[in-house]
């Protein structure tokens, strides 16, 4: 599809007492229309900041400082989101209308001092001006289409009330409530048990196809971005290390860091086929640098095995182009010489 958004050398700082975190630094993210787009890394790599940026929604004392996010959906041209006030009317409707959000949290998203019902009717009279009755019928019938059982019972459910799946389907109802052109989604099963997030990944994937919306999936698991990505975005200290098809990560990583989180779980062709295969429990050296102390050229050179001295440790790596879909990575290994390549990749575990 074409692209709905474009994010474009992000830089969100956070400046605080003892220093500037640069949180992320230099993203670049783009959504095509109706595609599922998963944001990996590990935790503290900028994923959530990145997804926060988008919307205006990061907290003090974070600022978006560089860079730009581009949105178009329906009738609207081109829109910076960066640059509109975060407080204002128009990022508001963007806001739900044509950007839903999903979070990681869905007990602490729902207030307990009102009904699912009453939260769920709110969006919908507010963005969609329908009357108190229309807003009952069209809340049901949303929380019949997350799967939540006896829907006219449940609309009168406090969230204490309610599992923590059930507050995610309740969640998710609320964002896909105004049809959004792209829904995204962060973390959203980390915090439920396995047989849960299951399920509410295998609803966001149905109802993605369904709605044909566009879809960032943020998440630190590589298992659900075999199942449910198109394309998938390798983060790391708040920059993309690598970008590509879902089957070019899994079946052709070029970038160090992807092989080193690829090969920190089962096998893909395991992952793929239920886990079943022998798992390979080589987890990646040494520890993420915290994001006050990123190192200088490469950001991963404290952590490769394949680092380059005095170059890595000193170059920011150009972009490497490996095919016409997409397939991208920021590593010095393939703008070498043809000879030292060849003694580098021989040694790629
Ligand atoms: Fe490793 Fe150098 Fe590539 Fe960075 S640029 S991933 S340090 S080889
Ligand atoms: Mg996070």
């Amino acid at each position: 599809g074409e692209p709905l958004l474009r994010i474009e050398d992000l830089r969100t700082h956070f400046f605080t007492d003892e220093g500037v975190v640069k949180a992320v630094d230099g993203m670049d993210l783009t959504v095509p229309s109706g595609k599922t787009v998963c944001v990996v890394g590990e935790s503290g790599c900028g994923k959530s900041i990145t997804a926060r940026s988008i919307l205006q929604l990061v907290d003090q004392p974070g600022r978006i400082v560089g860079g730009a996010v581009y949105w178009r959906s329906g009738t609207r041209p081109w829109t910076d989101l960066a640059t509109l006030d975060a407080t204002g009317e128009e990022i508001r409707q963007i806001r739900g209308d044509e950007i839903g959000m999903v979070f990681q949290e869905p007990m602490a998203s729902l207030s307990p001092m009102y009904t699912v019902g009453a939260q769920l009717s709110e969006t919908l009279r507010l963005h969609r001006g329908l009357n108190k009755a229309e807003a009952r019928e069209k809340g049901i019938e949303l929380l019949r289409r997350v799967g939540i059982p006896r829907p006219e019972r449940r609309f009168d459910s406090y969230s204490f009330q309610l599992s923590g799946g059930m507050c995610q389907r309740v969640m998710i109802a609320i964002a896909l409530s105004c049809d959004p052109a792209l829904l995204i989604a962060d973390e959203p099963t980390t915090a439920l048990d396995v047989t849960t997030q299951a399920r509410i990944i295998d609803l966001l994937k149905n109802l993605q196809e369904q709605n044909g919306m566009a879809m960032v999936f943020i998440t630190h698991d590589l298992g659900v971005v075999a199942e449910i990505a198109d394309e998938v975005t390798v983060m790391y200290l708040g920059t993309v290390a690598e970008h590509g098809t879902v089957d070019e990560i899994f079946g052709n990583p070029k970038h160090p860091y992807t092989r080193a989180l690829l090969s920190s779980i089962p096998t893909m062709r395991g992952v793929r086929s239920g886990g079943s295969a022998r798992q390979r429990l080589t987890a990646i050296r040494g520890m993420v640098p915290h994001p006050q102390n990123r190192p200088t050229g490469c950001p991963f050179h404290t952590r490769c095995e394949l680092a380059i001295p005095g170059t890595c440790d000193t170059e920011a790596p150009p972009v490497a182009r490996f095919d016409s879909a997409g397939h991208l990575a920021y590593c010095h290994l393939f703008t070498e010489p043809a000879e030292r390549r060849e003694l580098h990749t021989q040694a790629t575990p």
